[in-house]
């Protein structure tokens, strides 16, 4: 049987963050007796949190009947509210947030404190933009896209960050509009490099090929993004495992791509590639 070709776009397995995540919690696993728990997935992939899971992390959504323990927070960060809430019950928190994430909160504070009216371009609801939100303690504004922008509510001086797993595209064209209105604009382009390059070489891949396959979780905001522009070049699959698979899919196919988000594990990658390229 022929083997199918496959191109595999670059910087596929975990992200620095997660790998930090994961190892942070693999070590309070390993030497911490009490109960552990996340304060929602630590990484947005239902695979990895199920086996988590069965090593005794709990998800949780809220801290109630959570008497004791150790509450790790995850690597898309959470709302200060929580962190206190978690320390009011005299939780033990272990902080797991990756760097890139606290950054974006450090830059928006910053905006804050010197006068800017801070807006986050990022995911209405989305736990990092939340938390940026909590964290700044101010009224903020989220901007999905550049649509949304109402002039009136546009202040004289503004400052601008975005969610770790924007676009660039979307970005810009939100930092160029918002020029329009406003006096003073200070943009930090809070995009990770990570989140960047995937984009980029899932883009120049489903360019080339008949079918692209972005492996990742559905509750991912950068593997959501990563199928959202390679479906902008080409028939795209988003799937999580393996399983979902169709042969039909690669039916009369030449060539397949395959780009996976930042919290999809290796193995269900290999998966996914052994599967396509045995065309079953
Ligand atoms: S994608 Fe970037 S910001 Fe998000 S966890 Fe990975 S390294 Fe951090």
């Amino acid at each position: 049987m022929d083997i199918l070709p496959v191109i595999l776009a670059k910087n596929l397995f975990f992200c620095y963050g997660v790998k930090r995540a994961l190892k942070i919690t693999s070590n309070s696993i390993k030497t911490c007796k009490m109960s552990i728990y996340t304060f929602g997935p630590l990484i947005h992939n239902p695979q990895v949190v199920r086996d988590l899971e069965g090593k005794g992390v709990k998800a949780v959504n809220n801290l109630r009947g959570i008497k004791e323990g150790i509450l790790i927070i995850p690597a898309h960060g959470i709302a200060p509210q929580i962190i206190n809430e978690a320390k009011a019950k005299g939780l033990r928190l272990i902080d797991a947030t990756c760097p890139y994430v606290q950054r974006v909160k450090d830059l928006a504070k910053s905006l804050k404190d010197e006068g800017y009216q801070v807006i986050i371009v990022g995911d209405q609801g989305h736990p990092e933009v939340e938390g940026i939100l909590g964290f700044i303690k101010e009224k903020a504004v989220v901007l999905t896209k550049s649509s949304q922008i109402r002039p009136a509510k546009i202040a004289k001086k503004v400052g601008v960050v975005a969610q770790t797993t924007q676009t660039l595209d979307n970005f810009q064209t939100i930092v160029r509009n918002l020029l329009k209105f406003t006096k003073e604009l200070k943009v930090y382009n809070t995009i990770c490099e990570e989140t960047i390059k995937r984009q980029t070489s899932a883009r120049r891949i489903a360019k080339v090929v008949d079918l692209m396959l972005v492996i990742g979780g559905k509750n991912s905001a950068n593997t959501n993004r990563l199928a959202k522009i390679c479906q902008e070049e080409v028939k795209t699959y988003h799937i999580e495992e393996a399983k979902e698979l169709k042969a039909g899919w690669l039916k009369g196919k030449k060539r397949i791509g395959i780009a996976a988000g930042a919290s999809t594990p290796d193995w269900i990658v290999k998966e996914v590639v052994n599967k396509v390229r045995s065309g079953k």
